[in-house]
């Protein structure tokens, strides 16, 4: 049995971080990354954006090329997916039935994306988003299609419309709730994205609850909605959030909260050796305003989280607290976030949603929690030391878009 002082078990965004920080800061043990996916690392994000429209090939993609794992002696095996852990032997199974020991074990395995349950959800020409082989799938059938119903109105969904109107597709998005991103952003947001998508040619339907995917000789023809709506469909693509992928650990009886891999400020889960890091790790984190655990789906959290992981592996524990942030291109918008907008008590706008640019902040107690900037990189940039400080503010000030957030932070 082939055995390493480190195994990380996902070789996606939190996985490689490790991995190449384990290296910069000395680690000279064995190190294995283990990953499902028949590919090297990759960038996530591009996936529903520049790999989608085709602007950006897969090998621009690559976190590190080939020769980078190879020279800093970080083993990947691929295409190999671990299926189970016993915690007391430190082994791990593959599917193929092999082991591998383990001194100390990384999980950081992302998720998969939740799946449609209703009638029809396994017809041909029904798309998720989560790997390039998804994206792969999808571009291979577009040549042959008008009409998308896209499934969800987060970000993922409406990046992937925004891509695909903008491939001269005809695209209706189904939101179940009353507005898109209800779940991440404040109602301007919302409501600037609902209309920024329907002038250019998005049909966004709300309160829609899919009840059928319609087939024809077993490929996606429609979807038909609670109400009785039938939206016809060439192909339909899911973006509906994802499950952590945690079953191997939580058979061996980690602790998992909210879905995901229970860990503390250092990244350890509750059995001794195992640690968690990226999209499956559920934490408490310092800048949200609600207690309980969450679990954050960003390459922020992932590198951060590798970065606490690494630290405390080569013996310099270092607490997680990195502030939150996050983006989303759709268009010619560009969102940035910073902190976690969950539990606000107060929300001010920073100037006009019509023209295009401008903020919406969110306030708990006074304090700044969290800033959403569409194309207005200065207040994402000058409002992160407001966020991280948790500035008490003047909301008239805030609102007024002439005023610099860097001088309020001053002021306070
Ligand atoms: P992943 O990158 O998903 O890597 C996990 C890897 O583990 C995967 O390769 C998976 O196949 C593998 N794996 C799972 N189970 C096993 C197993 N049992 N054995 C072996 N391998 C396994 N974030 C942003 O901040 N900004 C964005 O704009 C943005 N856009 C996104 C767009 C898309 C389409 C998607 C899917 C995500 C986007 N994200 C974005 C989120 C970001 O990509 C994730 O937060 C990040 O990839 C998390 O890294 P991770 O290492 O935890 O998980």
């Amino acid at each position: 049995m082939q055995a390493y002082d480190v195994v990380i078990v996902g070789a996606g965004h939190a996985g490689a971080q490790a991995a190449s920080l384990l290296r910069q800061r000395g680690f000279t043990g064995s190190v294995a990354m283990v990953g499902e996916e028949p590919e090297l690392p990759y960038d996530r994000p591009p996936l529903s954006k520049e790999y989608l429209s085709e602007e950006k090939p897969f090998e621009r993609l690559l976190l590190r090329p080939e020769e980078f794992w190879r020279t800093h002696n970080i083993e990947v095996l691929r295409s190999t997916r671990i299926v189970a852990v016993d915690t007391e032997t430190h082994q791990l199974q593959t599917e193929g039935g092999e082991r591998l020991g383990y001194g100390s074990l990384i999980w950081a395995t992302g998720g998969a994306p939740r799946r449609l349950a209703c009638a029809g959800h396994d017809l041909a020409g029904i798309h998720y988003v989560r790997t390039r082989a998804d994206v792969d799938a999808m571009r291979t059938e577009l040549a042959s299609v008008d009409t998308v119903v896209v499934i969800g109105g987060g970000y993922i969904g409406l990046e992937a419309a925004a891509v695909l109107s903008t491939r001269g597709k005809q695209v209706t998005v189904l939101e179940a709730q009353d507005r898109v991103l209800a779940r991440v952003a404040g109602e301007p947001l919302s409501r600037f994205y609902e209309s920024a998508h329907r002038a250019r040619g998005v049909d966004i339907q709300l309160n829609s609850q899919v009840e059928q995917i319609l087939g024809d000789a077993g490929r996606v023809s429609g979807v038909k909605l609670a109400d009785g709506r039938v939206l016809p469909a060439q192909m339909v693509v899911v973006g509906i959030g994802i499950l952590p992928a945690v079953a191997p650990l939580a058979e061996a009886g980690v602790d998992i909260q909210t879905g995901g891999v229970m860990v503390d400020e250092f990244c350890r889960s509750s059995v001794a050796d195992v640690f968690a890091i990226g999209d499956c790790a559920a934490h408490h984190n310092g800048f949200c305003a609600n207690t309980g655990p969450i679990r954050l789906e960003s390459v922020q959290n992932a590198n951060d989280q590798a970065r606490t992981v690494a630290d405390f592996l080569t013996g310099n524990p270092q607490p997680y607290n990195a502030l939150p942030w996050f983006w989303s291109d759709q268009y010619d918008l560009k969102l940035q976030t910073v902190g976690l907008s969950a539990g606000h008590d107060q929300m001010v706008l920073r100037g006009d949603p019509t023209s295009g640019s401008f903020s919406v902040v969110y306030l708990k107690d006074g304090c700044v929690q969290a800033l959403d900037s569409v194309n207005l990189v200065r207040d994402f940039v000058q409002g992160k030391a407001l966020v991280k400080n948790r500035v008490v503010v003047d909301p008239v000030a805030l609102a007024d878009a002439s005023v610099p957030l860097k001088s309020l932070a001053v002021l306070a």
